[in-house]
Parts: C-alpha cells; structure tokens; sequence
C-alpha cells in the first residue's frame, strides 16, 4: 500500500531528523513527510491583521496570476523531487482570494499534478460566486473532484466586509457559519467535496474566547479546528499585546474547556512539540472521541502498527473501494492485524458512548471526523540567530536561540526554493527570506504598472 518512492522519501526524512526527535510516537518519516506550504506567489492581502507574519513590502506587490502559477510551478518541482510522489501543501502567501478565479485553480490544478493535496489560506471573506468559479470550468462542469480551505477567523484581524471590526469572537461567528455553508452548497450543487480548517491566532484578547469559539465551529462544518498562539514574527509595525503572557498549556487547555474533553496529543509527534500538537478524533454528537488516547496502551500499539503498515500509504488518493479491497486482502492474510482493528474500533465505540448511541448517531448524521491542533510560530529575534548559526553549522550557547534551533532542526513545515534547491522552515522563511524577498518582487511586480 505504500509507494517505493514514497518509503524511500520517508527514510530520508527520518534520517535527516535530529536524535532528540526520533521517538516512538514521532510521525515525521515514518507515516508523514510533513507539510509544505508556498512562498512569494501572491503576497499582497487585502486585510488588516495584528499580528501580520507579511513582510511590510508584501502589500506593494500586485497580484499576478501568471507568476503565480509559473512561481507555483518550480516550487512543486522541488518539492516533488525531493519529498517523494505525494504531501499536504498549502497555496498560502497574501490573500489567495485575491487572485482571479482561474488563476487559484490553475495554480491547484498545478499542485495536484505533482502529487500535492493543496489546500488554500484565506481570510474566508469572499462570496459563492468566486468559489463556484474556482471550482468550475467554463462549460460549468467541476474542474476539481475535491477543494480543501483553511480560514483564517478571530479577532486580530480588520477589513471583513460582514464585521471590519470584531469586538468579540462571538461576533464573527455568522461569517464562520456562511463560509461553511458555502461549502455545503457547493457539494450540493456541483457534487464537489470539501475540507475546511478553521485557524485562530490567539493573543491575550481573545485566549478567554477560545471555549465559545470551539463550541460555535464544532458543527459549523469544519473538520479541522487549528490554533496559533500569535508570535513576535512578520510586520513588526503590527505586533500587540505580550503575546508570551500565557503558555501553550493555557491555550490547549481553553481548547479543551470549548470541547469538554481531555484532547490526548502526545499520541503522535509532529516534528517538536514546541511546535505541534494534534488530537485527531471524531464528534457523536456533542461528545468528542479520540481515535488514539495516550492513556490507552492498546492505542499505542494500533498507532506503532499503522506507521509500520500503513505509513506514508497516499490513502486519500485511493479509491474508497479500491482502498477497501486492498485492506480486506491484508486482513485476511494478517488475521491478528485484523484482530487489533477490531478491538481498537470497539474502544471508540465504547468511547463514543457504545453501539446503540453511535447508530443513533450516525442515523440522525451526527458523526463528523474533528481534529484539533494547535502551531506555535517561534519569535524572529530567536529564529535570525538560530538560523545564521545553522548555516555555519554551529549550535548557539544562547538558551533560547538554541531551542530555536532544535525546533528548527525537527521542522515540519517547509517552502521550496528552487533557486537554491533548499527546504526551508517557514518560520525562517516569514522572519529571515521574506522582507528581502518582497522587496525584489516589489521591483518585479509593482502595484502600478509602467
Ligand atoms: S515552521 Fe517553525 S513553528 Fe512550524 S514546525 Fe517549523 S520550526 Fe516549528
């Protein structure tokens, strides 16, 4: 089930990993290459966010559908040759809806020719028209079997056409609710499926908010509810507030509060847990189940299994059937694999509240996958330091730089450079590259045209 490429992808990864990371419940190289996202494509937005990982050049930038699909392009080239056949990649920059209709679907379109899921990053403030034009060609029929957004909500940010100015998260969630339901038309339609995230940047402001939060998105439609504590990062013109008065902890635990349940995200590690944490489960009605509980040491076991059978398996991009006879005939050949899988489906069954809720559940529709992480961006006064000594190969004696570095070393989430052939960690590329960047691309792409 798994790619030869793939696997040899997967190694390399594991293998580029520093010791420290390489723990049992990692899941960098051994079922996930890690995430990608692109750079330098379309900086500008239309937003006004505090904070704003944009560089203060990026907004004197025009928006340019021919670079950005060409700029697309040569990024996946890379990231292709050099991540393996398949990966999660996010069409982030400015403002993706910024760009003409044609021009977002052509640079996914470009995304998934080699291998990629895209997903788009957006503030989530445009309207039917544009989505249905992304997803349609010009004879109406639907370009793209699939379309994944994350939107970006909360408080921190200013231009919403519906509320420019949130007080409270409360008063963005008839946004959050209608950006949904876009998506439900969409399907209903056109037949075109749908993932949605939902991304929160918290700050002192809005971290007693997070519980409303949870609770006004967990049956909104998204399948994804993504937390970033904000950090010192981007245009320094927009920073507010002490953003490090409160700690990781504080956030997961407000998470936990809007979801009543203990979100178990030592399970799986992505990359470093400064970083990272992910509780994947599922909602039966208002109750939310993890699908793997730390707590559960037969959990761990089906989480080792998984990496060793299943991981770096492109699942999604297997037919459901197909899929689901190339499982049947594992399981037959392995009956105690099969035996795991049964025991672990009753757990969540029981979990969920036992057999009879869960088909009355899933009679009344009200089972939905729901997963929960929280990205912690590091400071760029750390990063700076902490890369330049990285190039030289050196590891600070600063403590804080120097975990910087360690985070940095354990990176999960990467943009190519194809000019260099290098990966680089997001976080250098908003605190380090981008100003720089910018500015070349401002002299490329100039707002007014000569
Ligand atoms: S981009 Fe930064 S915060 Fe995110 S995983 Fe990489 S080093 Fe960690």
């Amino acid at each position: 089930m798994v790619d030869a490429q793939a696997r040899v992808a997967l190694d390399r990864r594991w293998a580029g990993l520093p010791e420290r990371a390489r723990v049992p419940e990692q899941v960098i190289g051994k079922a996930f290459i890690g995430c990608e996202g692109t750079h330098g494509v379309f900086p500008r937005c239309n937003f006004t966010c505090s904070p704003c990982y944009h560089s203060s050049d990026a907004n004197h930038v025009r928006v340019d559908g021919g670079h950005t699909r060409t700029a697309v392009e040569q990024q996946m080239v890379l990231l292709r040759s050099t991540r393996g056949p398949h990966a999660h990649a996010q069409l982030i920059g400015g403002e993706v809806s910024l760009l003409d209709a044609d021009d977002h679907a052509a640079a996914l379109q470009v995304m998934e020719r080699f291998g990629r899921v895209p997903m788009s990053f957006t503030h989530g403030d445009f309207d039917y028209d544009y989505l249905e034009r992304i997803v349609l060609d010009e004879q109406r029929r639907p370009r793209l079997a699939k379309i994944s957004f994350a939107a970006h909500f909360d408080i921190t940010m200013r231009g919403r056409r519906s509320v420019p100015r949130p007080r409270t998260e409360r008063d963005l969630d008839q946004a959050r609710h209608d950006f949904c339901s876009m998506f439900d038309r969409l399907r209903s339609e056109h037949g075109v499926a749908s993932f949605l995230a939902h991304n929160m940047t918290v700050t002192p402001g809005n971290l007693d908010q997070i519980p409303d939060t949870v609770r006004a998105c967990r049956s909104a439609g998204f399948s994804m509810l993504s937390f970033q504590p904000a950090a010192y990062m981007g245009d320094s013109r927009r920073w507010r507030a002490d953003y490090r008065s409160f700690s990781s902890d504080e956030v997961w635990a407000q998470v936990e509060a809007g979801i009543g349940a203990r979100l178990p995200w030592r399970v799986m590690q992505y990359g470093d847990n400064r970083c990272n944490r992910t509780a994947i489960g599922v909602c039966f009605g208002q109750r939310w189940v993890p699908l793997l509980d730390d707590a559960e040491p037969a959990d761990l076991q089906v989480r080792d299994l998984y990496y060793q059978r299943f991981g770096g398996a492109n699942m999604g991009a297997t037919a459901p059937a197909l899929f689901a006879v190339k499982l049947a005939r594992l399981l037959i050949r392995r009956p105690a694999l099969a035996a795991v899988g049964v025991r672990w489906l009753s757990r969540v069954v029981r979990r969920a509240g036992g057999l009879n809720r869960v088909i009355g559940c899933a009679r009344r529709r009200e089972i939905r996958p729901l997963t929960f992480a929280m990205h912690s961006f590091i400071d760029a006064d750390a990063v700076g330091p902490a890369w330049e000594l990285m190039r030289r190969g050196e590891a600070s004696d600063d403590t804080r730089v120097r975990a910087a570095q360690e985070r940095l070393e354990a990176c999960v989430y990467h943009m190519a450079h194809p000019e260099t052939g290098e990966l680089i960690p997001a976080c250098v590329q908003h605190s380090v590259l981008d100003p720089a960047e910018n500015r070349t691309l401002r002299s490329l792409l100039p707002l007014i045209q000569p």
